[in-house]
């Protein structure tokens, strides 16, 4: 090695680090033809030019803003006139915030060869020791055991968050569990007590609209049911019939066999009147004291009085005796029978049960046991 030669690898050492800390290309055209190495973080040997090039040019791409490398120690040694090596010391500053690489030191091998078109680096080795040896060490044993029981500590400060993160959760879980069970049990109550509540306001809605002695409807659903049949049939212009009923001398009944006997036969009467309508739409309402009303809808003047008829012969027919009766022996019945057609007649559902009243007044005033169809007078 001549005697500037020291001079020149050490230049040629300075312009690698250079170019290598600003991302030059230009690096690229001092590897020899004939080259080896190895990168810092690589676990594989080069063994080819292009490969070197390649790597150098990935490093570039990866890290494209320069890199500060701070030398801390150069030889630089002839190993004959033509091969000269420099090793090198350095630390490496990333253009990142980096707590890890700038702390290593970085070592590197550089082995130059004079070839026919100048110097070459024929070989480059780096590496950086993540765990540097401590004093008096060869193998970083006490950098190893700081670092396990580093872990270790991690490992059980996570391993009891865990367990308590559990505890914290199997308790929650518990907690929700009985909430649920809670609602569950609530929902149930609630539940029931809306059945309950049904059950009774059905029963209520019952009540206020049957008459309790006989079981049959009341007036006040018999007004309604009128009313709401009444409407929907003007529509059609359907006959609607409305039969009156009245027991003959109820009164001299109750006088002779007493009032619960009046009552029973109240019951009878009822059962027996039902017992002749057998369509649906009809309804038979106890209307207030010993009468009844009968509404059927879509029936003419000959069903309805055809009906009425069938009742009083029930009526008769059951015999309840009547020993104070001035018309029989047995009970008896009066019934006033009026039909509209809904579609004509300009009447209301009041005015037509007035007319079938109006013809139950003509039955009883015309010997009673009997049926009479309401006929128009002028007043009405
Ligand atoms: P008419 O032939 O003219 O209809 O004579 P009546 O005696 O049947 O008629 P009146 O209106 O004079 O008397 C009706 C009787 O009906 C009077 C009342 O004591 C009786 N009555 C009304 N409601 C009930 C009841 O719920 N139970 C009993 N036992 N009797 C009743
Ligand atoms: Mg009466
Ligand atoms: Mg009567």
């Amino acid at each position: 090695m001549k005697k500037n030669d020291h001079q020149v690898i050490q230049q040629l050492f300075d312009d690698y680090i250079r170019m290598y800390s600003s991302r030059d290309d230009q690096l690229t055209a001092h590897f020899s033809e004939d080259f080896s190495g190895f990168t810092g973080g690589g676990d594989f040997l080069v063994k080819q030019r292009e490969e070197w090039v390649a790597i150098t040019r990935q490093d570039f791409a990866q890290i494209k803003d320069p890199i500060r490398i701070e030398i801390k120690d150069l030889s630089i040694q002839s190993l004959a006139d033509t091969i000269a090596v420099a090793t090198g010391f350095f630390t490496i500053n990333l253009p990142i915030d980096d707590q890890i690489l700038s702390r290593e030191t970085a070592r590197l091998v550089l082995i130059f060869r004079l070839e026919s078109a100048g110097w070459k680096i024929t070989h480059s080795s780096i590496s950086i020791p993540y765990h540097l040896v401590r004093e008096g060490e060869v193998y970083p044993m006490k950098e190893l055991v700081d670092r396990n029981q580093f872990l270790e500590k991690m490992v059980s400060e996570r391993t009891t968050q865990l367990s308590d993160a559990k505890e914290t959760l199997e308790r929650i879980n518990e907690q929700l569990t009985n909430e649920i069970a809670k609602h569950k049990e609530t929902e149930l109550q609630i539940h029931k007590l809306v059945q309950q509540l049904e059950v009774e306001r059905d029963t209520a809605q019952l009540n206020a609209v049957t008459d309790s002695l006989t079981g049959l409807v009341n007036r006040r659903y018999f007004d309604g049911a009128i009313s709401a049949e009444f409407y929907r049939l003007k529509r059609s212009g359907a006959f609607l019939s409305i039969i009156m009923v009245d027991i003959d001398h109820f009164k001299q009944f109750n006088d002779f066999y007493g009032h619960l006997a009046g009552d029973n036969c109240l019951k009878v009467v009822g059962s027996v009147l039902k017992n002749v309508i057998c369509r649906v739409p009809d309804v038979i309402a106890r209307y207030g004291g010993e009468e009844f009303v009968v509404m059927l809808p879509e029936t003419d003047r000959n069903g309805a009085i055809n009906i009425a008829e069938q009742m009083r012969d029930a009526i008769e027919k059951r015999a309840i005796p009547h020993a104070a009766s001035a018309t029989a022996n047995h009970i008896t019945i009066s019934l006033g029978v009026v039909t509209i057609s809904t579609g004509e007649d300009p009447v209301t559902p009041e005015q037509i049960v007035a007319m079938a009243d109006n013809a139950l007044y003509s039955a009883k005033k015309n010997g009673r046991n009997r049926c009479e169809f309401f006929v128009k007078s002028p007043s009405l």
